[in-house]
């Protein structure tokens, strides 16, 4: 059940503004200091206000944003009060003026308010897509954030006299690209046609496929497989595993596999030492329970850092505390499972926004841009092999233009062969792309040697 709304005083002014700025400034290579506020506090850049009272409220959504334009991208403008006046004026003696509460906006969608206000849960507990303003307005492929950020950075480059770059990665790449693999199933390659030719009557092969599955290894069993794949791009993978093998009380599956067995342990073992990198994925009920999540990071092979929730289950009135409370530095959950994009309109990693304390919380969280699944399932999209990459593209290239992270889910199962939907060539198409425009490869460890310990 939903969990109600704790008791907490509003977020002020003050704290909106500093969590804004605080992400503003790790989005850019260097930010000269330049004074950065509302009317009352005489800066140099001044955001107009537009917010109202609507942060001391407990709404979830805010009035209609307004549309405008931004080198030659139209965004949504939340706390927009001035439409008719220019979005931003550069003014003599080294000031500026944004005529549209950008702060205020950045904030309400970076900081996840809509869903932390919703009562909205799907049948897995999860906000979902169609209550967004994401989809509401249909922006969920534009960081809108990095727009907003865009302009504040346009200001500041004419007060300071000095321009900003975003931020380069290992090598001077432009971007970077998280890959990263669920391990829910090692062992169940052979159910789905098991089950088709019981279903047609066809026990002669079903009996084959039952044998085969005694005699040698499920076509799923192939961390090895993935891992080499992976790195004939020059890419890393990162794997999380899913420590509980039991359904969830609700019925849902979790893992086919036992974590704790000493054979995995030891593969595992042997994927790290090649480089890969493993993290935990939290079983059903985790995203609520602080204590159950611990234990399951004490079954991982080797030290995990980083964390998923299986089947992205996140509550955003709990589960941030109870990432925080387990130790993780970051986590890679938040992504809508129906659409890829941006949940929280931002292309770089952040950090969550504690709504009882008013700070920031103290974990990165590295956004899922886009997972297998997503692509082509009867509950999400229904992309055709050929449509994957264009539909992708540019979601890839607004990353690539912010100098962010994309984050990429592809299940160990989905690079089956006998998967033409959404396997191995559909992965290689993306990685092929990919490469192709010079991202640098990294794992949760580089991201957060990265971006981390800045504060
Ligand atoms: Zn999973």
């Amino acid at each position: 059940m939903l969990p109600p709304l704790p008791t907490s005083a509003p977020i002020s002014t003050e704290a909106r503004l500093a969590y804004v700025l605080r992400h503003f400034r790790q989005a850019y290579a260097e930010v000269p200091e330049v004074s950065i506020g509302y009317a009352h506090q005489q800066p140099q850049v001044e955001i107009v206000d537009g917010a109202g009272d609507f942060f001391s409220r407990q709404n979830p959504y805010p009035p209609t944003p307004t549309s405008r334009e931004w080198q030659d991208q139209v965004l949504p403008v939340f706390f927009d009060l001035n439409p008719e006046q220019p979005l931003l004026e550069l003014l003599p003696a080294n000031r500026a003026r944004i005529n549209a509460d950008l702060i205020s906006a950045a904030f309400y969608l970076l900081s996840g308010w809509q869903e932390y206000f919703s009562n909205e849960r799907d049948q897995h507990g999860r906000f979902p897509y169609t209550a967004s303003v994401q989809h509401r307005y249909g922006f969920v492929a534009v960081p809108v954030v990095n727009y907003y950020f865009d302009i504040l950075k346009t200001a500041i480059e004419h007060v300071a006299g000095q321009s900003l770059q975003p931020r380069r990665w290992i090598n001077e790449a432009p971007f970077a690209t998280f890959i990263t693999h669920d391990i829910d199933a090692l062992h169940s390659a052979w159910k789905a046609p098991a089950k088709a030719a019981l279903h047609r009557g066809n026990l002669l092969r079903f009996g084959k496929l039952l044998w085969q599955r005694f005699l040698k290894s499920d076509t799923w069993d192939n961390l090895e497989l993935v891992q080499k794949t992976v790195a004939g791009y020059d890419a890393k993978s990162t794997f999380f595993l899913l420590p509980e093998h039991r359904r969830a009380s609700n019925g849902t599956p979790n893992a086919d596999y036992k974590l704790a067995a000493t054979a995995l342990q030891w593969r595992f073992k042997a994927l790290v030492k090649h480089g890969g990198e493993v993290a935990v994925h939290g079983s059903i009920g985790t995203s609520v329970d602080q204590q159950h999540l611990v234990r399951e990071q004490a079954q991982m092979p080797a030290s995990a850092s980083g964390n998923r929730f299986h089947y992205l289950s996140w509550e955003p009135r709990r589960t941030p505390a109870v990432v925080v409370e387990a130790g993780f530095a970051y986590d890679s959950t938040l992504g809508f499972a129906e659409h890829f994009g941006f949940r929280n309109s931002y292309c770089l990693p952040f950090r969550p926004f504690d709504f009882t304390q008013g700070r920031a919380c103290t974990f990165l969280e590295i956004p899922l841009n886009v997972m297998d699944a997503t692509l082509h399932h009867p509950n999400y999209l229904q992309l055709a092999p050929h449509e994957i990459l264009p539909a992708l593209l540019p979601m890839f290239q607004e990353i690539e233009r912010f100098g962010g992270v994309c984050t990429l889910l592809w299940h160990n199962d989905h690079f089956d062969p006998a998967n033409e939907t959404t396997g191995p060539r559909q992965f290689a198409e993306l990685m092929q792309y990919l490469r192709s425009r010079n991202t640098a490869f990294v794992n949760g460890r580089d991201i957060l040697q990265e971006l981390g310990n800045r504060s």
